[in-house]
């Protein structure tokens, strides 16, 4: 099977809509690792967009906390701004749409976790060292997971050993039978310094991953965003990936 997997959209439907246009023909199933919400201008659009095709989805922590299943004191003031503000935006299909979604499932050798498969929803594995003490918390080969809106995989040389590899775009690579973490990084909300939208695809078959990045129109969401009275501060990090 053909996946595409993607991330953290965070109500970006222009991007996520770009994701879709580059990736057509290519895939027969979305895998989405949470977070749909918070952050961008769209969120009904963006869920009723992925509902259209059925996929596999999980919650992250931003669907969490619009549904006042998560405390949000200690997110950043502007990122409560943006819960707030999409707390009030949400139909009622969006709403038990996210309630519906759990934080983590299991797919033939995928496991799949928004944020590590530890702390499904809120522990950010940005460095080896938090890479190799999740390797504990799965059973299956590989790890799918999302959250820090960074795409890297982190590969289990030896028990507590991980090797950190940055994506190479456009080349599909085998995976090693080594345990991985891998993170498509984020459609809606980059954060390395590329603000292109960022996704991957997986053959499950070949066991084939691709990292993608598309270019997406920045300044029509940040127009969106404006309108919404969105801080500028998240309104700006957009057009520079961070
Ligand atoms: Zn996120």
């Amino acid at each position: 099977m053909r996946v595409l997997v993607i991330s953290d959209i965070h109500a970006n439907l222009t991007a996520f809509e770009a994701v879709l246009e580059d990736a057509a023909g290519l895939w027969d199933k979305i895998w989405f690792l949470g977070d749909l919400i918070g952050y961008g201008p769209d969120p009904n659009e963006c869920a009723e967009l992925l509902c259209q095709y059925d996929p596999i989805a999980l919650s992250g922590n931003h669907d969490w906390a619009v549904l006042g299943k998560l405390d949000i004191s200690t997110f950043n003031a502007e990122a409560k701004a943006a819960i707030t503000w999409t707390r009030a935006t949400l139909n009622e299909q969006t709403r038990d749409y996210l309630k519906s979604l759990p934080a983590m499932r299991i797919e033939g050798v995928f496991t799949l976790a928004h944020a590590s498969p530890r702390q499904p929803v809120w522990e950010y594995i940005l460095d080896p060292y938090t890479a190799a003490l999740n390797f504990d918390f799965f059973n299956t080969v590989y790890c799918l997971v999302g959250h820090t809106h960074v795409p890297v995989w982190f590969e289990e040389e030896d028990v507590y050993q991980v090797v950190p590899r940055m994506p190479e775009y456009g080349r599909p690579m085998h995976l090693p039978q080594n345990r991985l973490i891998i993170n498509p990084g984020s459609v809606g909300q980059p954060r390395d310094s590329d603000p292109r939208a960022a996704y991957a695809l997986l053959d499950t078959e070949t066991l084939c991953w691709e990292y993608r990045r598309v270019p997406y129109d920045i300044n029509k969401v940040q127009k969106r965003m404006r309108a919404c009275d969105m801080p500028s501060r998240l309104v700006n990090r957009l057009e520079y990936g961070w």
